[in-house]
């Protein structure tokens, strides 16, 4: 036999049995996205690799080090989105839609990461996010936040918690930046070898390091608040003002920077203990400086993104998600022309019914095997047609799930039968 090939490390088929979470997830998402005015927008997963450069930042783990990039057939740089916000933006400029009109969108879908494969971290994982644009203040922050936390109580997920913090203007941390390069350059023998390379570029990404070796002297750094002008306090007081009044609870967390550089003002990120060492389950916060980076007028920006995987975990961990369920009907069938009948049967119910999940018996058996697959395909009502119905005119209908006896309806009469029975479907 061919040697069986094996899904890439880091990646998972999500199977049929582990779908009913998933749009349970995603189909709460959607409604609660909608609810808010957002619309859906839909991207390419491969774009450019200098829209991640650009954007993201050359100089950060997913630019360095987590790409999945490669030369096409025409020698062009693409890369596997690692995540949706650069590309929301080209699409939006590209489109002509972020001239200073507001836009609320959002999305879902895989994203790609070369990162070391982990509980809750993976290789090809899913977010599921929503971006604002031309909305400069703390309103549409708190507006992000809230959906956020309206979700968490939709799925009916306890322990999660806000914590949030403020970078400031580009001028506060142009400042920063001067004073957490002098603190790091009085401690170059501690930093480790990433650290020390980011101490000319990035400085600000040394305080997201996950080095576990590094975090006493991060403990110890400078923090950003100390460095925040009038303007960016004020904007900050206001988010917290507007959490403080509609009953969301958070702590400020002054370590708190975010991985990518194109942040400023608020950043937020909702957390767990629950789910181990990745813990975050969305992140987000306000990226103004973005839509000029990639070649825009100036405007404003807000946004997050969730781990779908994360969510899903906490799903299952806590009791909340969804049970799989099996189909509504499932029709048997035996003897001379019965296959043809049953079709036709189940083509004018269909007709009538649209939503009705009805598994039509394929690959002939015995009635005894067939009323096997019938219980396992999890269906409430079997359908029989048998040599004798056929001969009659009936249907049988047998109910897998309860006790009702059995009864013999007449095969002209079975749409407004199932349709009484199931329901309008
Ligand atoms: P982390 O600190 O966990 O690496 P991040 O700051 O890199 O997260 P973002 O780029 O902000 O993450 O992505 C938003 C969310 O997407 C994260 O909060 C997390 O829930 C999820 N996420 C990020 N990377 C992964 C991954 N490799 N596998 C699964 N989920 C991920
Ligand atoms: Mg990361």
């Amino acid at each position: 036999m061919a040697e069986l090939l094996q899904v890439i490390r880091g990646m998972h088929d999500i199977l049929p049995a582990d779908m009913p979470v998933w749009h349970q997830l995603e189909d709460e998402y959607r409604a609660l996205a909608e609810s808010y005015g957002y619309r859906q927008i839909r991207t390419p997963i491969v774009e450019k690799t200098a829209l991640f450069a650009r954007s993201i930042g050359a100089v950060t783990d997913i630019v360095e080090k987590e790409m999945y990039s490669f030369e096409d057939r025409n020698g062009d740089s693409l890369s596997l989105r690692p995540e949706n916000t650069a590309s929301v933006v080209r699409a939006g400029l590209q489109a002509g839609m972020l001239q200073d009109q507001q836009h609320r969108m959002w999305y879902c879908g895989p994203m790609f990461r070369h990162e070391r494969p982990q509980k809750g971290r993976y290789r090809q994982f899913h977010q599921l996010g929503a971006e604002t644009f031309s909305i400069a203040g703390a309103d549409i922050e708190a507006e992000l936040i809230l959906m956020a936390a309206r979700f968490w109580k939709r799925l009916g997920l306890d322990e999660i918690d806000l914590q949030i913090n403020s970078l400031g203007s580009s001028e506060c941390r142009r400042r920063f930046r001067g004073i957490l390069v002098d603190y790091f350059r009085d401690h170059t023998a501690a930093l480790d070898e990433d650290s020390r390379r980011r101490l000319e570029t990035n400085p600000l990404r040394i305080l997201d390091s996950k080095n576990p070796d590094m975090q006493a002297l991060i403990e110890a750094a400078p923090v950003l608040g100390d460095s925040l002008d009038q303007e960016s306090r004020d904007h900050f007081d206001e988010l917290t003002d507007i959490l403080d009044k509609t009953g969301v609870p958070y702590q400020v967390n002054q370590r708190l920077v975010r991985g990518l550089d194109y942040y400023c003002h608020t950043v937020f990120e909702w957390v767990t203990e629950t789910l181990g060492a990745q813990g975050t389950v969305c992140g987000g916060g306000r990226y103004d400086a973005l839509v000029e980076q990639l070649g825009g007028k100036p405007n404003y920006a807000a946004g997050f993104s969730m781990g779908s995987e994360r969510l899903v975990s906490m799903l299952l961990d806590q009791g909340k998600a969804r049970e799989a369920d099996g189909c509504d009907v499932y029709l048997l069938m035996r003897g001379a022309n019965s296959v043809a009948l049953a079709q036709q049967l189940a083509e004018a119910m269909r007709d009538h019914m649209p939503r009705l999940r009805l598994v039509v018996h394929a690959g002939g058996g015995s009635l005894k095997s067939q009323m096997r697959k019938a219980d396992k395909s999890g269906a409430r009502i079997a359908l029989i047609l048998g040599e004798a119905e056929i001969e009659a005119g009936t249907v049988a209908l047998k109910f897998l799930r309860e006790d009702r006896p059995q009864a013999e309806i007449l095969q002209s009469e079975i749409i407004t039968c199932m349709a009484s029975l199931l329901g309008s479907n």
